[in-house]
């Protein structure tokens, strides 16, 4: 193991052996002042920072790749204490209506976050899934995807805040729960990053042993599911995972979880040209999802070289369909393609070759 990079563990190491007020000072000069140094944290003892500098350095090794064809998606590669690379997106959105106080600017950032580097679930539409599995991410480096960004929004966007978080990145967040959660919890903390669960999503394949310990948590975080078919032999072409888990048991879960916590389901559908863009496939699937607090989120494909994406015409009828039949439906838009960046088209770099900037 290197000390170059950013421990959040390490950390708690260190001050455990410190006066219990230490905390407080600490986590708001990293996690609400996000500073990039330790000397720039001017009411800790001398001795204290140069031991913090020492031991656990703030560095977060990242490559920031700008859209040049678009001012909406930024991508980071960030590079692990193990040479393993993720990547995490900012997508910035103007807001709607801008507010007279004019809160934050006129944009709402989102920030998109990887919970494994790669993914083990081979959904044959996404780029993650071609690259395969190499771990899991532990919390800290999931927050530390999340800093990087606040410390970019706080010098290069005039100290705007984070809105949004999306765990929509590289990986299957509920095949690694328990650092999936513990990091949902430690952004959550008021102590920490203060973001508010209802601000935060997650997506899954469909997992249900997840859905159900999602469903037991006093969070009020956002389900999303990846469905992408109504029918589970067509669903099991796409996602291989859908022979684990059948559309029947992943909507008995669901069901469960809207009982439990009374929020909105969003069902994930991937609009791929003459594969599940036809009006029997929006009949089938509005059959399926007549229920209320469901909400359907038809995805734009973003080529990975294996599918084509249906016409703007075809998603706005697939759309009028289901909501004809009771269902709503939006369609997401999307950003960031022309850089990789884009939902599916994550995939880190093989370890070893990485162009590293520190930030
Ligand atoms: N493993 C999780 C989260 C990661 S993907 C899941 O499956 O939900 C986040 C979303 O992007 C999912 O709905 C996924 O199906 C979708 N996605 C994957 N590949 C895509 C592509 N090429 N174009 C658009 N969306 C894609």
């Amino acid at each position: 193991m290197n000390n170059t990079t950013m421990n959040l563990e390490k950390l708690n190491q260190i001050l455990a052996s410190e006066p219990k007020y230490r905390y407080s000072q600490v986590n708001k000069a990293v996690f609400q002042d996000f500073i990039a140094a330790w000397d720039q944290v001017s009411n800790l003892p001398k001795n204290l920072r140069e031991k913090l500098t020492l031991d656990c350095p703030l560095e977060i090794k990242a490559e920031i790749i700008k859209d040049k064809t678009s001012t909406t998606g930024l991508k980071a590669l960030i590079t692990l204490e193990d040479g393993e690379t993720v990547e995490t997106v900012l997508i910035r959105q103007r807001k709607k209506t801008v507010d007279q106080a004019n809160v934050g600017g006129d944009f709402r950032y989102t920030v998109c976050v990887s919970s494994q580097v790669g993914c083990p679930l081979a959904c044959v539409f996404c780029a993650t899934g071609e690259r395969g599995f190499t771990r899991n991410l532990n919390a800290a480096e999931i927050v530390e995807q999340v800093i990087l960004w606040a410390r970019y929004l706080k010098e290069e966007r005039g100290g705007a805040k984070i809105d949004n978080l999306v765990f929509m990145g590289m990986g299957e967040p509920f095949l690694n729960y328990d650092q999936f959660i513990k990091a949902v919890k430690f952004i959550n903390n008021p102590e920490a990053l203060n973001i508010g669960s209802r601000r935060m999503s997650v997506s899954t394949a469909g997992l249900v042993e997840g859905i159900k310990r999602l469903a037991g948590e006093k969070l009020q975080i956002n389900l999303a599911i990846s469905l992408h078919a109504a029918k589970d032999e067509q669903r099991a072409g796409l996602m291989p995972i859908a022979k684990k888990y059948s559309l029947f048991e992943i909507l008995k879960a669901v069901d469960h979880y809207i009982i439990k916590t009374g929020r909105r389901v969003m069902f994930e559908y991937l609009m791929l040209k003459n594969i599940n863009d036809s009006d029997a496939d929006a009949l089938a699937l509005a059959k399926l999802l007549q229920r209320p607090l469901y909400l359907v989120n038809l995805i734009p494909y973003n080529p990975t070289g294996r599918f084509e994406p249906s016409s703007r015409e075809r998603i706005a009828r697939f759309k009028e369909i289901l909501e004809s039949n009771g269902v709503p439906a939006t369609i997401r838009l999307s950003f960031g393609s022309a850089i990789g960046a884009a939902c599916g088209q994550l995939k880190g770099r093989p370890k070893n070759r990485s162009l590293n900037k520190n930030l």
